[in-house]
């Protein structure tokens, strides 16, 4: 028999794979999706067949091992190519997304005795002694071995069948709802609307169509519950449902109450577990055990046999966008997954993405509308505050305005709860010489340092961490004061302003400790809190049934942002947190404080008019070619001279082979002009045509400028 070789893709940053020759012991085994163990320099490392050729144009080294179990499915393979592809990101790190974890980059997978090994070193009779000795006392990873042995010698004792890769331990029963979980009454009879909504994707689910439902719907309008029956109906069809959410460890709920439709096989994956949960969760999903996945957005790429039906909570949410390498749109990738696998994919939002609602409008997507909250409580009361009036300041407590505290007296006084939401961690976001006017810089970066508790001065872009300074670094003045107000500063003013009352705080600050997430939770469940304050994180999915009343601080914050999509997250933040309030028996009344009352993001979301609002940004979106009337690329330029960058930039710009569909924008000096020292340019593009948008891309990427980093975006979100 002719000698195989395959193309394997490795997570490397890199777009190549890299040429190995099949051993003939593996002959009939290895094929497209097989995950193999390949030497590499003198490491081991894990990756996947993607092809199988009859040569290799270099000399080609061998295949050490093949991992047990069945290959990734031709589907998985397609979706990963598709997206490195689509997104011009290296494909062997998309595919490591569907692999089981590994731990610290370059470890690869763990070495174990096997039985003939253990005979042989019980012998103490063989040419690979050493080798066996170091397994003698458990399984060892690649790295550890290859510090000691070069992976000629691992290799041979693989094929003499002395060692093997170790099988992940067993699956355990991976569920995290034991440290918090809540009653759900039963749910009875659907709604009408939730009848159709389930009738439209239960329908695709039975004959395997792909088709894409979106499911708009406040909060609170039972779009939940739909995914439950979906779910329920895909398993008693024999498939798996896949279920990608923004961030596992907010929606405890969700998963517990994902336990009722599949209890024991409820498999999570997110990166707060460990490696060992990690891994078992993999093993549990790849044989099929699991048969409801819920992940964020790498969970796109699990390896699930059998798929039925893919569900994205959420959408609209910026955190399916991965912004490092390998770089997607988990939301995007999963719809074509759908498309590969032939299976309906529901994307679920109270406030859909405005791609998401255009795909509707054009009748690419099936649209369900959820339009009622399922209790019938009133509509909340929405209060807008114009935080320039002077009557509504409080010198002494600049952020909380006069109507918000007097709604929070109420609050307090009825013994009910609030939440108050505000994008922005620490005590203040700047340091401000009132002398000279000048702020404090992060040394390193283009941003203020944001002052913390405990005497603190922190840069949220490099984590520089510094003691505040007592004088003005420009003038000298002792006159430097905090400005504005972040998440501690609230709190502090609250604590104020409200002796004796309990007040609490959700924010990345506040959740260091393991455990910070179910008591702070657990705290606002039983009424022990009243006032809790916190970040975005506080807007995504959890519902206190206890809370009155909903404040956002400062509604206007996205649209400082230089960003197309500024009006939609402004738009779509109003509409979440207004959706927090009064999901109770009592009404709930929401408080929002803006210095601009009258931009149309702000007045739309509190007349609850979406058609109005997609209407605005659809004009404005369509005569600037944004998405989606465009594809948007983008080219960043980086690098520690500022004149090296600029020069390049400019340079690049003027090179690009733009023809007839694309539009330049810039370059410019990034929002971020500067980083952790380093400089940084961009350059945008819009085009109607996305291959000459990857062409461009490409070619930027050939540019060699010594000194500066190119590096490109598909669909970018973030444009800082
Ligand atoms: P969403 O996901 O849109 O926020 P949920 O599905 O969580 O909404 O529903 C909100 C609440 O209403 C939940 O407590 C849920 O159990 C309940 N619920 C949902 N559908 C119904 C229904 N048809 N009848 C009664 N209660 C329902
Ligand atoms: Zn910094
Ligand atoms: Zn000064």
């Amino acid at each position: 028999m002719n000698t195989l070789f395959v193309r394997v893709a490795l997570p490397r940053p890199v777009k190549d794979t890299f040429h190995y020759e099949v051993p003939a012991r593996f002959a009939g085994e290895v094929t497209r999706g097989s995950i193999v163990h390949v030497p590499f320099g003198q490491r081991t490392m894990t990756g996947v067949v993607v092809e199988i050729v009859p040569s290799s144009p270099v000399p080609a080294r061998s295949i050490v091992a093949l991992s047990d179990g069945p290959p990734l499915s031709q589907e998985l393979v397609d979706l990963a190519l598709w997206t490195a592809s689509y997104y011009q990101s290296p494909g062997g790190l998309l595919l490591r997304l569907a692999l089981p974890p590994s731990g610290p980059s370059g470890k690869g997978p763990k070495f174990t005795l096997t039985e003939p090994g253990r005979q042989a070193l019980a012998e103490g009779e063989s040419s690979h002694i050493k080798i066996l000795e170091a397994l003698k006392r458990g399984p060892r990873t690649t790295g550890l071995l290859t510090d000691r042995f070069d992976s000629a010698q691992l290799e041979a004792a693989v094929s003499d069948g002395l060692i093997a890769p170790a099988s992940p331990p067993p699956p355990t029963d991976n569920i995290p709802s034991g440290n918090y979980s809540r009653k759900e009454s039963a749910v009875g009879s659907l709604t009408h609307f939730q009848e159709e909504a389930l009738a439209l994707i239960s329908g695709a689910v039975t004959e395997n169509r792909f088709e894409v439902t979106l499911l708009k719907g406040v909060t609170g309008s039972g779009k939940t519950e739909v995914y439950l029956r979906a779910a329920r109906h895909t398993l008693s069809q024999g498939r798996r449902v896949l279920l990608l959410v923004p961030e596992i460890s907010l929606t405890p709920l969700l998963v517990s109450r994902l336990q009722g439709v599949a209890a024991g096989e409820v498999a999570t994956l997110h990166s707060g577990m460990s490696i060992t949960e990690r891994t078992s969760s993999w093993e549990a999903v790849r044989k099929g055990q699991a048969r409801v996945v819920v992940g964020v957005r790498s969970g796109v790429f699990a390896p699930i046999p059998d798929l039925g039906l893919i569900i994205v909570d959420e959408e609209h949410d910026p955190s399916f966008r991965q912004e490092d390498t390998p770089n997607y749109n988990a939301r995007d990738v999963a719809v074509k997954r759908g498309q590969l696998e032939k299976v309906p994919v529901v994307l679920g939002s109270a406030t859909p993405s405005f791609e998401s609602w255009y795909n509707a409008s054009e009748g690419k997507y099936q649209l369900a509308l959820l339009p009622d909250r399922v209790t019938p409580s009133a509509d909340p009361d929405l209060i807008l505050v114009d935080m320039s009036d002077p009557d509504q300041t409080d010198f002494d407590h600049p952020s909380l305005s006069r109507t918000l505290q007097n709604e929070l007296t109420g609050v307090v006084e009825r013994g009910e709860q609030a939440m108050l939401f505000l994008n922005r961690r620490g005590l203040a976001p700047f340091l401000l010489c009132s002398e000279c006017r000048h702020t404090v810089p992060c040394p390193n970066c283009s941003v203020t340092l944001t002052v913390h508790a405990n005497h603190k001065a922190v840069c949220h872009y490099c984590g520089h961490r510094q003691a505040p300074p007592d004088q003005c670094p420009d003038c000298g003045s002792n006159r430097l004061g905090p400005v504005g107000t972040g998440t501690q500063g609230v709190e502090k003013a609250l604590k104020e302003l409200f002796p004796g009352t309990t007040v609490d705080r959700l924010d990345r600050d506040a959740l260091g400790k393991r455990g910070a997430l179910e008591s702070i939770y657990r705290r606002m469940d039983s009424g022990e809190t009243t006032i809790l304050v916190g970040t975005q994180m506080l807007a995504k999915g959890h519902d206190f049934p206890g809370v009155t009343l909903a404040g956002i601080l400062n509604a206007e914050q996205a649209l400082d942002l230089p960003d197309f999509r500024s009006a939609e997250r402004t738009f779509q933040i109003i509409t979440q947190v207004a959706g927090r309030a009064g999901r109770g028996e009592r009404p709930g009344r929401v408080v929002i404080q803006t210095f601009t009352p009258d931009h149309y993001a702000i007045t739309t979301a509190l007349a609850g008019d979406h058609e109005a609002f997609y209407g605005a940004e659809i004009e404005s979106r369509k005569m600037l070619g944004y998405p989606p009337f465009g594809r948007l690329g983008r080219i960043i330029l980086d690098g520690a001279n500022e004149v090296k960058v600029t020069s390049a930039a400019l340079t690049l710009a003027g090179q690009l082979p733009v023809r007839k569909d694309s539009r330049v924008l810039g370059p410019a000096p990034a929002p971020l002009v500067k980083i952790r020292n380093r400089y940084r340019w961009h350059i945008l593009i819009l085009s109607k045509n996305h291959r000459e948008l990857v062409t461009i891309l490409r070619a930027a990427r050939e540019v060699n400028v010594p000194g500066v980093r190119i590096t490109t975006r598909v669909d970018p979100i973030q444009l800082l």
